[in-house]
């Protein structure tokens, strides 16, 4: 393996020097939209990635999907466990937002849509690619994918797939707010409830009637009783319809509940109570769908190695890195629960994800170039 002690300065230099041109790549790709949900855009985008990995030398495999293809690029030498660096290349923003709030520099930052979720995080990784070129002594694979934002439910099988057979993965999402690792994240399950009853005149025969409301509430109130924040445990009921007229008994009504859970133990409770429940009514009947969801992605042993190392390996570019827990979800939840070394949190720092302030420090898109490089290289 290359000396890391003696890597450190040579990427950290080699990425100073390539600043202008990671800048005018943000730049570039943040001039494409590219919203989850597959067509034109989204298309074009993965052209120009294609093209980009092809000129680093990379083998570039696409995998096409109903929502958009997965792009997998495999760089170094063919023998060996590889490294994997995984990224997304949908954003939560639509077709003509790059048009309508173009990309651009000022205060020594990149300003845009996409650029903190997550082009900075893609430009690092393609210019970490770079800095090692012909140095590269193991294999190396990058996985760019295109549903993200959804759930990744068209992409999660190659994700798995790559990441078993990997020695780390590498996400290049954004960081805490300041640079930190995320060695935690909370899961996440959406669940649809929907209650169905009978309908009856409010006023002339209301016996008749089941009220799938009166169910509903009911439901619910057990719902939110089954939440634990103290165990990180949180129940959000997002939305609740149903139901005709003031003087119908309402035949049907329905409530979408999310769910967010820092541990597994916690997530399959939940999942078995709302699954498990029965209507309370006679003639009412009670469904409950689970729409889709991520598995906490604990601080497990793996990931806790990965982080000290991660965290030795970045004091050598002068880097103090620090670790913490977060609230959303990211691909990597998808790859902790089967015990594989994943490193998350590894883009450019800044701040606004989906949000319009959204904005990458360009020191900090230099800095992790330089890192993901070494990690690439040392991890
Ligand atoms: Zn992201």
């Amino acid at each position: 393996m290359l000396d890391p002690e003696r890597l450190a300065p040579q990427l950290r230099e080699g990425a100073l020097r390539a600043r202008a041109d990671l800048v005018s790549l943000l730049l570039e790709l943040s001039a494409i939209d590219a919203p989850s949900g597959g067509g034109d855009a989204l298309g074009r985008f993965e052209e120009r990635l294609a093209a980009e990995l092809r000129e680093l030398g990379a083998e570039v495999r696409r995998h096409p999907g109903p929502v958009g293809a997965q792009l997998e690029a495999r760089l170094g030498p063919p023998a060996g466990e590889p490294i994997l660096v995984l990224c997304h290349y949908d954003t939560v923003w639509p077709v003509g937002t790059a048009a309508e709030r173009p990309a651009h520099v000022a205060d020594g930052r990149v300003h845009g849509p996409g650029t903190y979720d997550m082009r900075g995080g893609i430009v690092a990784a393609l210019g970490a690619a770079r800095l090692l070129g012909e140095q590269l002594e193991r294999p190396l694979r990058m996985l760019f994918t295109p549903d993200e934002e959804t759930g990744s439910a068209t992409s999660r099988e190659l994700i798995v797939r790559l990441g078993r057979g990997a020695a780390a993965v590498l996400v290049t999402e954004p960081p805490l707010p300041g640079g930190a690792l995320k060695t935690a994240r909370k899961g996440w399950a959406t669940y649809v409830v929907e209650t169905l009853g009978r309908a009856a005149h409010a006023g002339i025969e209301p016996e008749r009637g089941v009220s799938a409301i009166d169910e509903l509430v009911d439901a619910l109130l057990a719902i939110r009783a089954l939440a634990d924040p103290a165990a990180g445990t949180t129940i959000n009921i997002g939305r609740i319809e149903g139901g005709e007229l003031p003087n119908v008994v309402a035949p049907r009504a329905l409530a979408i509940v999310d769910v967010r859970a820092s541990r597994v133990e916690e997530q399959q409770r939940i999942d078995a109570a709302l699954t498990g429940l029965t209507a309370l009514r006679e003639g009412a009947t009670i469904a409950v769908a689970k729409r889709h969801g991520r598995p906490p992605m604990e601080r497990t042993p793996q990931i806790a190695q990965a982080a000290v190392r991660a965290i030795a390996l970045a004091s050598l570019l002068g880097i103090e890195l620090g670790e913490g827990a977060v609230g959303g979800t990211s691909d990597a939840n998808l790859l902790a629960p089967l015990g594989i070394p994943v490193i998350d949190g590894l883009g450019p720092d800044g701040r606004g994800a989906h949000a319009l302030d959204e904005q990458v420090i360009v020191d900090s898109l230099v800095e992790r170039t330089a890192l993901i490089a070494l990690l690439i290289a040392a991890l």
